[in-house]
């Protein structure tokens, strides 16, 4: 019985309980957790643009 309750997961997005083989209840938590990972991946290409520019910044100012 106890067991029973515990075979069960949370929605990632919304915390909703979901069977333990799912990540996500519904198909609009799926769609805002795509949304969040592209950002994130956004977000980490922008630091590493960030990055390159610094360093690219450096370069320039040892040449002149
Ligand atoms: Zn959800």
């Amino acid at each position: 019985m106890i067991e029973k309750v515990n075979q069960h997961a949370h929605c990632h997005m919304c915390g909703n309980v979901i069977p333990i083989s799912e990540t996500l209840c519904s198909k609009e938590c799926k769609d805002k957790y795509q949304n969040m990972v592209k950002r994130r991946k956004m977000f980490v290409y922008l630091m590493y643009a960030i990055i390159f520019f610094i360093i690219a910044l450096f370069f320039v100012q040892n040449i002149f």
